[in-house]
C-alpha cells in the first residue's frame, strides 16, 4: 500500500489505534497550552563553512507532538542538538518558557533527549539503567544542608517504577538489557528520559533501528506516552508517514530552511511547495504557467484551477496528486488522453502509469485499466494545487577575472563579459536551462552533488550542491540519481551579468 492510501486513510477514519486528529494536550498543560514552550529565532548553524541550518525561526507550543521531518542531511538532528545543548549556534537564539539558553549547559536544560542508539549501560540493568540519571540529580529541599538533597533509595524506587510502567514495563527492572528485544531497550531508553520529568522529550530517529512490525507498535505507544505524559515531545524523522500519523504539527525542513509548518492533514493537501509535494506522498508535478485567474495551463492544455492572485503568465508548479485523478476508459472524454504503460494492483488500488501527452502520470483508482488500453484522464479544478515557483534562476556573486571570463563558486566560467573590466563584481544570473551536468567531475568546470531531481512534466529539475555550499537548480531531460558526483559546465551565451549593487543585492552576498 502506498503511503498516500495510508495517509488518506487515517485523515478518513480510525486506523490501528492511532489517532488521526491531533491529540487533545493533557491534564497539567492544558492551562498554558497555547504558549509556546520553545522559542527557535533566527538560528543558523555552520561547520566548517557549511550553512547547515540558515536563519531559522520556529515556535513549539506546550504540550504538542512536533516532528522535524526532511530528506537526509537536511538538518533535523543539528536543531534537535542545538536544543538540547549539545551544538551551539553560529547565530540566533532558542528560548525555553521564555529564558535563552545558548549558554545553560545540557544537564541544566529541561530537557531530555532518546538517541536512535539506545545507549544503554550493558552490566546495569533495567532498574538500574533508569534509575542512573536519578542517583546524580538533587532534588530542592529548605531542610538539608544547603537546601538541596540527593533523591531517597524510595523516592528513586517509586519513579523508576512509575516510568518503567509508563513504558509497559513494570515487571522488566530485575533483566539485563541484553536479554530485551530492540523494542523493550528503546522503551527502556524512553524510560530512562522520562525518569527525570523532563518538560521536552527530544526523540532523533528513535525507531529507525527497529524492525517495521515493533516501528508500528511502538508509534502507537509513543504517541500514548505523550498523551499520558501531556509533555512536549519533538521528533526526528526522515519517514513521512511516521511523521504524518504522530504528529500534533510536522516542519518541513529542506537543505537547513523550513519548508512548511502545519498540521500534518494541512501538509498532505496543501503542500507550500513542489519539494513539500514530492516528498510527502505521491504527486504528478508540472511546469505551468498562470494565464489568468482560476485558468492554468500545463503540458499545452489550459485547464480551471481554483487559484487566483497570480502574476499574468506567472510560471507555477502544478501538482496533481494520482488519487485525484479520473481515468475513463476510450480517448476524448477527459482532459489528456493516452495509453496505460504499467498497472499494479496495491491492496485496495490499481496504480496505473499513464503516458499521455509525453508524461507518465501516476494514476490510482479502484478500477483496473490493463496495459495497452486508451485512457481519458479527467482533473477537476479543486484537485489542481497551484504553487509558486521559489526560484526562477540561478543567482551568484561573480567577478570578472579576464576579458570573457568571470569567477563564482570557485570556478572560472567563460561568459560574455561586454561593457564590464577585469576586477568588476557581478551579479551572475544563470537560467536553470543554462547549466549542463557532465558524469564525470572532470570534465566541469566544478564539481557538486546531486541533492534533488523532480520531475516536472517535460523534463526534471535537478538540485546540486558545491563544494563552496552553492545550490545550482539545473532544467534537464536526464535523470540524475541522488548523491551522484556530477560536474558543472554552465553556457555562457545564456548567462546575465550585472554590475554589483551591494544595497540591492545584499542576499547574494551572503
Ligand atoms: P539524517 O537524517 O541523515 O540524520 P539530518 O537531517 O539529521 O540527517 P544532520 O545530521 O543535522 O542532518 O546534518 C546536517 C548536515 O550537517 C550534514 O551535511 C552533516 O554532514 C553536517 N554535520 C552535522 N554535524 C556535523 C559536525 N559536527 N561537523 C561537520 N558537519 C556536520
Amino acid at each position: 500500500m502506498s503511503i498516500f492510501t495510508k495517509i488518506k486513510g487515517l485523515f478518513t477514519k480510525e486506523s490501528a489505534g492511532v489517532t488521526p486528529q491531533p491529540a487533545p494536550v493533557k491534564a497539567a498543560a492544558s492551562s498554558k497550552k497555547n504558549e509556546n514552550i520553545i522559542e527557535i529565532k533566527g538560528i543558523t548553524k555552520v561547520f566548517d563553512g557549511v550553512t547547515v541550518l540558515d536563519n531559522l525561526n520556529l515556535g513549539i507550543k506546550r504540550g504538542q507532538f512536533v516532528t522535524l521531518l526532511g530528506p537526509s542531511g537536511c538538518g533535523k538532528t543539528t536543531l534537535l542538538r542545538l536544543i538540547a545543548g549539545f551544538e551551539t549556534p553560529t547565530e540566533g537564539e532558542i528560548f525555553i518558557e521564555g529564558v535563552p539558553i545558548t549558554n545553560i549547559p545540557p544537564y541544566k536544560r529541561p530537557v531530555n533527549t532518546v538517541f536512535q542508539k539506545y545507549a544503554l549501560f550493558p552490566h546495569l540493568n533495567v532498574f538500574k539503567n533508569v534509575a542512573f540519571g536519578l542517583k546524580l540529580k538533587t532534588v530542592k529541599d529548605k531542610n538539608a544542608k544547603n537546601g538541596e538533597r540527593k533523591f531517597t533509595k524510595e523516592e528513586i524506587a517509586q519513579k523508576v517504577n512509575r516510568a518503567l510502567k509508563l513504558v509497559g514495563l513494570e515487571d522488566y527492572g530485575h533483566r539485563d538489557v541484553n536479554s530485551l528485544s530492540g523494542g523493550q531497550q528503546q522503551r527502556v531508553a524512553i524510560a530512562r528520559a522520562i525518569v527525570c520529568e523532563p518538560k521536552v522529550l527530544l526523540l532523533d530517529e528513535p525507531l529507525g533501528a527497529l524492525d517495521l512490525k515493533m516501528r508500528k507498535e511502538m508509534q502507537i505507544e509513543l504517541k500514548k506516552m505523550h498523551e499520558n505524559l501531556g509533555i512536549t515531545f519533538i521528533f526526528v524523522t526522515h519517514d513521512q508517514e511516521e511523521a504524518l500519523t504522530m504528529s500534533d504539527v510536522v516542519v518541513v525542513l529542506n537543505d537547513g530552511s523550513i519548508q512548511q509548518i502545519d498540521r500534518p492533514k494541512k501538509i498532505y493537501d496543501e503542500p507550500k511547495n513542489a519539494f513539500v509535494a514530492d516528498f510527502i506522498g505521491e504527486s504528478n508535478i508540472f511546469s505551468g504557467v498562470m494565464e489568468k485567474d482560476y485558468v492554468v495551463s500545463f503540458l499545452g492544455k489550459s485547464l480551471r484551477c481554483v487559484d487566483k492572485g497570480f502574476e499574468k503568465n506567472e510560471k507555477v508548479d502544478v501538482v496533481i496528486r494520482p488519487e485525484d485523478i479520473k481515468i475513463v476508459d476510450g480517448a476524448g472524454t477527459g482532459h489528456f488522453d493516452g495509453e496505460v504503460l504499467t498497472t499494479v494492483f496495491k491492496g485496495t488500488y490499481y496504480e496505473m502509469i499513464v503516458l499521455a501527452n509525453n508524461y507518465e502520470f501516476t494514476v490510482q483508482s479502484q478500477a483496473e485499466f490493463r496495459p495497452g488500453r486508451i485512457v481519458s484522464l479527467e482533473i477537476v479544478p479543486d484537485s489542481i494545487h497551484i504553487m509558486k515557483k521559489i526560484l526562477t534562476i540561478n543567482k551568484y556573486l561573480g567577478k570578472v577575472t579576464g576579458d570573457g571570463y568571470v569567477t563564482f563558486c570557485d570556478g572560472e566560467f567563460e561568459i560574455p563579459t561586454d561593457g564590464f573590466e577585469t576586477g568588476d563584481e557581478v551579479v551572475v544570473y544563470v537560467p536553470f536551462d543554462a547549466v549542463e551536468l557532465t558524469d564525470d567531475e572532470e570534465d566541469g568546470v566544478i564539481g557538486a552533488a546531486v541533492t534533488q531531481s523532480l520531475y516536472k512534466g517535460t523534463y526534471y529539475q535537478v538540485q546540486v550542491y558545491t563544494d563552496t555550499d552553492e545550490d545550482f537548480y539545473i532544467d534537464t531531460a536526464d535523470e540524475w540519481d541522488m548523491d551522484d558526483r556530477v560536474g558543472v559546465k554552465i553556457d555562457g551565451a545564456k548567462v546575465r551579468l550585472e554590475k554589483y549593487d551591494p544595497e540591492k543585492d545584499e542576499e547574494v552576498a551572503e
